[in-house]
């Protein structure tokens, strides 16, 4: 059999082992030291924010930026239902609750009419909406012109979960810039890593400020460790850093990978009727995170979950897109602005082996096994 295909594993080698071992070397093992203050410069850098703190997760990322904003129980944070857990995990954590917006068929991002509706019904309902928290899903970035207008309108901020579109860009400005804060992920499954880990980006020092205070246990500026505000242990440590720059040196690289991969799946499934290729439309500002496809069971003759044990049984991952939270049975009892598409889209796509660490080896055995699949049906 052969070795296991999987979406998006880790891109690493021998530059990011030399990274890891010199820093190692260099005694700035943890918690923190020069790497974690080049990492989050050059990172703010490239994004064009002024501001960047490492953490140690995007989740802790996306806790602490809620937390900066105010959020607290009581409170409505309006988030993405199309989106993994982790984005409404953090909410929870604050205390506060998710209010789900369903999404656009086209991306599967937040649907800005739906997310009027909802800001227009909870000040109806008289509830204080902390934050508007998009999601960037599978590396194409959120309708930002249209959610910044509406999120003015109502004055409430935006903190942008970025997790996967670390590279994409929103018109021509990147994502993980837009808003209040944005939220990056380095989970070992995303664009690039850091094994472990995520990132705060913003322009305002007072929030970097903050988070930083946050994430370090909330130590008062003085000799002895004083206590004003429950803080948390999220920084990212040192020796993750320095496989955060050298990650960086290569996102391009990387992103570039990714892409022939995007593209191969669309002339594949061009000449295939009932699949398409999720969210091309646009999709040259799009880091290509997940290449994702919809099958139109009542075309092809087959099922999405047909099509995934065929790839399976060829030792290929593939998944549905991410199951919407208003379908959790632990968020279910939240309510939102639900127009089914997001579970449309639950139930028609797939997302396939879309990482640059792929070998080109690997590409075409996917494909093939692909193409056997649906010729072998015809
Ligand atoms: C991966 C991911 C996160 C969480 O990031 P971690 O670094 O794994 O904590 C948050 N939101 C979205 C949309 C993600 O895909």
């Amino acid at each position: 059999m052969n070795e296991r295909i999987y979406m998006s594993s880790p891109d690493v080698g021998e530059l990011e082992e030399e990274a890891v071992l010199a820093a190692m070397r260099s005694g700035w093992i943890a918690p923190l030291g020069p790497d974690v203050d080049a990492f989050e410069a050059k990172l703010a850098l490239r994004i064009g924010v002024a501001h960047g703190v490492a953490l140690s997760s995007g989740t802790s990322a996306l806790h602490l930026g809620l937390l900066t904003l105010g959020a607290k129980p009581g409170d409505v944070v309006v988030t993405s239902t199309m989106t993994f857990a982790a984005t409404t995990n953090a909410i929870m954590y604050t205390g506060a609750e998710p209010y789900f917006i369903d999404c656009l068929p086209e991306t599967g991002n937040m649907d800005p009419e739906l997310l009027r509706r909802g800001l227009i019904r909870l000040a109806e309902e008289g509830r204080r909406v902390a934050a508007i928290l998009p999601v960037d899903l599978l590396g194409k970035a959120a309708d930002y012109t249209n959610i910044l207008a509406i999120a003015d309108e109502f004055e409430v901020p935006v903190l942008s979960d970025a997790a996967e579109s670390l590279g994409a860009t929103h018109k021509g400005t990147a994502a993980g810039s837009f808003g209040a804060a944005s939220v990056f992920s380095f989970n070992g499954n995303k664009i690039m890593t850091t094994s472990g880990g995520g990132m705060l980006m913003t322009d305002d020092a007072e929030f970097a400020d903050h988070v930083r205070y946050l994430a370090t246990q909330a130590r008062q500026p003085v000799v002895h460790y004083e206590h004003a505000d429950v803080g948390y242990n999220y920084r990212m440590s040192n020796l993750l850093a320095a496989l955060g720059r050298a990650q960086l040196s290569r996102l391009d690289e990387m992103i570039a990978k990714r892409r022939t991969v995007r593209n191969l799946y669309k002339e594949l499934f061009s000449r295939i009727d009932g699949v398409e290729v999720f969210g091309v439309e646009g999709d040259e500002e799009d880091n290509v995170w997940l290449t994702a496809i919809s099958i139109d069971e009542s075309v092809t003759g087959f099922s999405p979950d047909k099509f995934a044990s065929a790839l399976a049984r060829q030792n290929i991952e593939s998944r549905p897109i991410w199951k919407p939270m208003h379908l959790q049975p632990v968020f279910s009892r939240f309510q939102g602005e639900i127009s089914g598409v997001a579970e449309q889209l639950f139930r028609t796509n797939l997302t396939l082996p879309s990482g640059s660490a792929l070998k080109p080896t690997q590409r075409e055995f996917v494909l093939d096994k692909i193409s056997a699949f649906i010729g072998g049906r015809k």
